[in-house]
């Protein structure tokens, strides 16, 4: 069974298209990377799949509730990482994610087991009573995952999560959300490049609109590199040398 399916999904901004038809399933613990370029209309997917807007065609479900007949049921499955960050800078490190939890309505002891082994599998416990503050960005977002997995859904989906971090945050940022996959979670990456890719992941490559392929990454890359099939599907020379510069 897929834990998550958009199906013939179209959206337009006034006359301007941003979704055509766009159909996708993910399969249980796998990591899918949404591979395109700057306006390929990731965003207006991610704002779809999280409720914000409705499809002007086409239905999306997720672990098997239907998001707009069920969408408390659909949403509850969901993790969520933004492009933006949205912690309060001034509470702690733990209150933020008490916060969240009490949000998703857990509370108590549930609540703080909960916490505790997000915190410690983030290696952020001995700074949970830190203002986010004095986070640098890639403690920030690491603290952002470990929120949105607190009420342990399905599918995790995250929206260019290592915009603005350094390397080393990058890497790491990367790294870890991959092996949570090993936990059985599907994750749902939204990124312009290719390095945040793995050969055993899977890639959609969506532009202008619309999904030009959907395939593990080492099958899309063949006997060349995953930047080349990402350059041939899309035509973009301009655009993939920038993708080039920044991997
Ligand atoms: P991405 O996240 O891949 O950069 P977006 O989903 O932001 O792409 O944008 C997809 C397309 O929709 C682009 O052509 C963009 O210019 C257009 N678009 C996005 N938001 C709006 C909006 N609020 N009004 C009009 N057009 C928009």
């Amino acid at each position: 069974m897929s834990v998550f399916s958009v199906r013939d999904v179209s959206f337009s901004y006034g006359s301007k298209k941003a979704l055509d038809r766009v159909s996708i399933t993910l399969q249980p613990g796998r990591f899918c990377a949404l591979l395109g370029p700057n306006g390929a209309g990731k965003s207006t997917l991610f704002n779809l799949l999280t409720g914000l807007f409705v499809p002007d065609e086409g239905s999306i479900e997720i672990a098997g509730a239907d998001l707009s007949r069920a969408p408390r049921k659909a949403l509850a499955r969901l993790g969520v990482v933004f492009q933006q960050p949205t912690l309060d800078l001034d509470l702690s490190v733990r209150w933020n994610l008490s916060y969240f939890a009490a949000l998703q309505g857990l509370s108590g002891s549930l609540a703080n087991e909960r916490i505790e082994r997000a915190l410690t599998r983030l290696s952020m416990a001995e700074r949970a009573d830190e203002k986010v503050r004095s986070l640098n960005g890639g403690h920030r977002r690491r603290m952002e995952i470990a929120r949105a997995l607190i009420h342990e859904p399905d599918v995790l989906l995250l929206d260019e999560p290592t915009v603005g971090l350094d390397a080393a945050s990058r890497q790491s940022i990367t790294d870890y959300v991959h092996e949570l996959t090993d936990e059985g979670l599907t994750v749902f990456w939204a990124t312009h490049l290719v390095d945040e890719i793995l050969p055993g992941d899977d890639v959609v490559v969506l532009h202008g609109g619309r999904v030009l392929a959907h395939e593990q990454a080492d099958k899309l890359a063949g006997e060349g590199t995953l930047l080349d099939a990402f350059m041939r599907l899309t035509g973009l020379s301009a655009e993939s040398r920038s993708l080039e510069a920044l991997t």
